[in-house]
């Protein structure tokens, strides 16, 4: 676990982990990906079954989101980084049917 991911993030994300950390060990908040308990005693990012913060939403794709609390989901530092982008994106999705299709 020598390969942390690069962050690009500065004070305010740490901030806003920070308070998302707090949230989610005071609710002993589950790994939303695999639902399996989290370690709070653990600081995080510290291993890979630490809390580390995860993007609900992908913010490559909504950046706005990146300081939103509710797009902050507990997870497992190993679950998040297998998880990478695929869940969030099935879940978000995009409409696939044309509803507005016109008849003949
Ligand atoms: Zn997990």
């Amino acid at each position: 676990m020598a390969d942390r991911p690069k962050r690009r993030r500065g004070a305010r994300w740490d901030r806003t982990k920070a308070q998302a950390f707090r949230r989610d060990r005071a609710a002993f908040a589950p790994c939303w990906i695999c639902h399996a308990p989290i370690d709070y005693s653990l600081p995080p990012s510290s291993c890979p079954d630490a809390w580390e913060a995860d993007h609900y939403i992908p913010v490559d794709d909504h950046p706005e989101l990146e300081y939103d609390l509710g797009n902050i989901r507990p997870s497992h530092a190993h679950c998040n980084r297998s998880r990478q982008k695929r869940a969030g994106i099935d879940l978000l999705g995009t409409p696939s049917r044309d509803w507005r299709r016109r008849q003949g």
